[in-house]
């Protein structure tokens, strides 16, 4: 099981935690379900090592989020700076998920990059920036969540895997997953889904909470982008869905309420690639998704500074929801080399 984990290196992720006596775990901005599930997983671990640890993140998560175990102990850095700064400057052990690069912490990463501690990456993205002394970085594990697990029994610690642990980890990878049906063909993880049911999870709880409880005006809001605002370009097999912040307003929009909407065009055979822009206060946030190995990556990066996974990125544009638009129509004849010809 976790052969995979170069065990040199889990044993000195091992002794740097032995070591420790303050321990911070960070992820990116916006965390979703794996971002979080990773950093609280390891915080429970951490507990249970007897290790102080605390949990800071960008800014908050999701309210689906809300019921793992520990969640209401997180830092947030937008809500409490000093409180994160603090915590950072004193760590002797910084543990970083499910990013690649520290641009992608926002406003905390100079925090995080100033902070004297060690500093060690565990994360499934392409390309990792070269910020951190130790790194665990496996693009083709479908989560963190995973990754973590796999890293924890390397370092000998499975046995020390308690439910509260055990759930942080499976949230991470039902939300990244799509509860198993995406990125989920290598077997391997279903013997982790076995090992964490035999921790008592309940993955239906689990699978309720994160991906399919949500408010009844993010449902409209779903349902009007679909109906509205989605644009279709059979010639480039693609869906787009824009979304400004009036409208956000108008559907009393709050974080996470989005979080599902960019893979619903997929449903439609034929579509190869979807993509949702949402005005946000301080720029417009791209979300994409492809399937048939449809690079959409490709197009987050050289278009929005983005990046994330071939079939699951994003970015970031910095000027009008209708300039944002534009490239991306304007472009995307430059991406039609990647659809394969006479498939459907
Ligand atoms: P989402 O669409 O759920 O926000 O993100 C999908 C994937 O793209 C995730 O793996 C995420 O880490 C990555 N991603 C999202 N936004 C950005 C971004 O602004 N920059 C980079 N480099 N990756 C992103
Ligand atoms: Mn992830």
């Amino acid at each position: 099981m976790d052969k995979l984990i170069d065990t040199n290196r889990a044993k000195e992720l091992r002794q740097l935690i032995e070591r420790s006596s303050k321990i911070v775990l960070t992820c990116h901005v916006r965390p979703d379900g794996d971002a979080i599930g990773s950093t609280l997983a390891l915080w429970h671990l951490l507990h249970t090592l007897g290790k102080e640890a605390t949990v800071v993140v960008p800014d908050k998560a999701p309210s689906n989020l809300a019921f793992l175990p520990g969640f209401k102990e997180i830092g947030v850095f937008t809500c409490h700076p000093k409180f994160c700064e603090t915590t950072f400057a004193e760590a002797d052990l910084v543990i970083c998920c499910d990013f690649n690069t520290p641009s992608r912490q926002d406003m905390l990463a100079p925090v995080m990059l100033e902070a004297k501690a060690t500093k060690v990456l565990i994360d499934h993205h392409q390309e990792p920036d070269d910020f951190t002394s130790l790194v665990f970085s496996y693009p083709d594990m479908s989560s963190t969540c995973e990754l973590v697990f796999r890293v924890i029994a390397a370092m000998g610690l499975y046995g020390e895997v308690n439910l509260d642990c055990a759930t942080c980890l499976l949230t991470g990878i039902i939300t990244d997953t799509r509860n198993f049906s995406v990125n989920c063909k290598h077997t391997d993880l279903y013997d982790i889904l076995m090992r964490l049911l035999e921790k008592g999870v309940d993955k239906e709880r689990i699978v309720k909470e994160a991906l399919s409880t949500r408010s009844l005006s993010s449902l409209r809001l779903e349902a009007y982008a679909i109906s509205e605002k989605m644009e279709i370009f059979p010639k480039h097999k693609a869906a787009l869905i824009t979304l400004s912040k009036e409208e956000l307003e108008r559907f009393s929009y709050e974080r996470g309420d989005t979080e599902g909407l960019v893979n619903r065009p997929l449903e439609v055979r034929g579509l190869v690639y979807s993509i949702f822009m949402r005005e946000d206060a301080d720029c417009i946030k791209v979300s994409a998704r492809s399937c048939e190995g449809f690079p959409v990556s490709e197009i987050c990066k050289n278009l929005y500074g983005g990046g994330g996974h071939l079939q699951a990125a994003g970015g970031e544009f910095y000027g009008s929801l209708e300039e944002c638009r534009k490239l991306l129509i304007d472009n995307m004849e430059n991406y039609d080399k990647y659809l394969r010809k006479g498939k459907y």
